[in-house]
């Protein structure tokens, strides 16, 4: 069920309950209230007339006159009809009679009212047209009972008050009942709507529609959810900048070795090229080709490191051990360009713990690099140093140093500093990345320091057996 039902149905619940509440146990509570008020109303002033000024006026006959037109004040005022009643139950002053004598005896009306000090649905015929309550209360005189003071309202008084008190109930409840909508259309406004916000710009991302913009009023979770939501996408979208980008990369590397390959080889078949020139030729059949080989197997590496990292084979080994095999191997290379490789450790044997051929992959990388980069007579300096529990690998050159500009770039899949590729014709770019993959791995960390023109080092850390 949608939520903008559930919060209407909760409204519609609440009205209800709220309704039914009001009713059934509202309503007998305000009348038994309105009623209480009127009967204690009544027998208050019954009983104040009865303490105090009765008596004195009963006393004289001539004060009963001026009582009388008192009380007919008193009933013009508060509607109450009062009688003051002898011992032999004649009315003696009534307030409705003023100064006239009054016209009730004690055939006219039960007693035993006199005795009660409060009587509902009280029925005098002669007097009262409707049922009446009456509170009584006697006074004495001389020491001995010598009337009574009765108050009558009609009982359609107490059910007037009590439909004023339920009025107002009513009143109360249509305000709750709009103060209750506008808390739930508070409530649709800062759930529902920001939900439809970001579902909306959900299904435009899922479009690829990257660029949308999410808008959320108010900072509270749900802005949190919209700024993770777009972190997510910016991420996404980089992403697939990088992906597309890299496939661009993969393209127009794999491309123009091929069409070297195709080219050469159809010249060669079809007779163009000299059959005395064709070793030329099939030397650099012969070197893209390898440049291809040398591709492939480093984009398949960086595919599976990215499908599930590397999985390492941690054994201890003597570093030292590794950088000579390697140095030995680019002996050749070296002597055609007259560099020489300078061998440098902090002790003839180091044993770190690493998984072996990857690192020999990291060291060889940086060597060729170095070789690559360097000038005819000049030297390179392999290391190792001790710090600590750690051992420093370093790899430093004297050669043409990379631009200000590119060295934080140096470890970026496909990055060339050089891209018209004039020093290094066969480099593809991957080897310093797959080199930090490698390195990061094994949770160290690989650093770079050069100067344009002077000369690079690279070094990176393992941890000594
Ligand atoms: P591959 O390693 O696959 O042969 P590559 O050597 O071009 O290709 P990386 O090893 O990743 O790729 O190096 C990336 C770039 O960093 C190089 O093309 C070069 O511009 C720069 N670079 C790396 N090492 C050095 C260095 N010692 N001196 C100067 N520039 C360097
Ligand atoms: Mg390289």
């Amino acid at each position: 069920m949608r939520v903008t039902y559930k919060l209407g149905l909760s409204y519609l619940l609440a009205i209800a309950l709220l309704f039914a509440l009001v009713n059934i146990w509202g309503r007998d509570v305000c009348k038994n209230k309105a009623q209480q008020n009127v009967k204690t109303q009544l027998q208050s002033m019954v009983s104040k007339l009865s303490d105090t000024t009765v008596a004195n006026y009963y006393e004289d006959a001539g004060l009963i006159a001026t009582f009388r037109s008192e009380l007919s004040h008193m009933q013009a005022v508060m509607g109450i009809r009062i009688w003051m009643v002898n011992a032999d139950y004649s009315v003696i002053a009534d307030s409705q009679m003023g100064l006239l004598d009054p016209i009730v005896t004690s055939n006219d009306y039960d007693p035993r009212i006199l005795d009660q000090n409060i009587s509902e649905n009280v029925i005098i015929n002669k007097v009262f047209d409707e049922p009446m309550l009456v509170s009584s209360e006697p006074f004495v005189f001389n020491y001995r009972v010598a009337g009574y003071i009765c108050a009558f309202v009609p009982m359609s008084k107490m059910n007037q008050e009590a439909s004023g008190y339920i009025e107002m109930l009513n009143i109360g409840m249509l305000i709750i009942f709009a103060a209750l909508l506008v808390i739930f259309i508070g409530i649709y406004y800062y759930t529902v709507v920001p939900i439809k916000t970001i579902k909306n710009a959900a299904s435009e991302y899922a479009k690829g529609n990257y660029d949308y913009e999410m808008k959320i009023r108010f900072h509270d979770e749900y802005r949190e959810l919209s700024d993770t939501i777009s972190y997510m996408v910016s991420e996404l979208k980089s992403n697939e900048e990088k992906q597309r980008k890299f496939i661009a990369n993969i393209s127009h590397d794999f491309r123009s070795p091929l069409t070297s390959i195709k080219g050469y080889a159809e010249a060669l078949k079809d007779g163009t090229i000299p059959y005395e020139n064709k070793d030329k030729y099939l030397d650099i059949i012969q070197f893209e080709a390898e440049r291809l080989h040398k591709l492939t197997s480093s984009l398949l590496q960086l595919s599976s490191i990215d499908s599930g990292g590397l999985s390492l084979d941690i054994k201890s080994f003597d570093i030292t051990k590794v950088i000579r095999t390697i140095a030995d191997a680019f002996e050749g290379t070296c002597r055609n360009k007259k560099i020489t490789l300078k061998l440098q450790f902090d002790e003839p044997k180091i044993y770190v713990d690493a998984d072996q051929a990857r690192i020999e992959q990291v060291i060889y990388n940086l060597t060729d690099n170095a070789i690559k980069f360097s000038n005819k007579d000049s030297d390179i300096i392999l290391g190792v140093q001790i710090k600590g529990v750690k051992a420093v690998v370093r790899v430093k050159d004297f050669g043409i140093g990379i631009p200000k500009e590119s060295i934080n770039r140096v470890f970026e899949r496909f990055y060339k500093s050089d891209p018209s590729r004039g020093k290094d014709k066969k480099g593809t770019g991957l080897g310093l990345s797959i080199a930090k993959e490698i390195i990061t791995a094994h949770e160290e960390e690989i650093r770079v320091i050069s100067n344009e023109g002077a000369g690079t080092e690279f070094s990176f850390t393992l941890p000594i057996s």
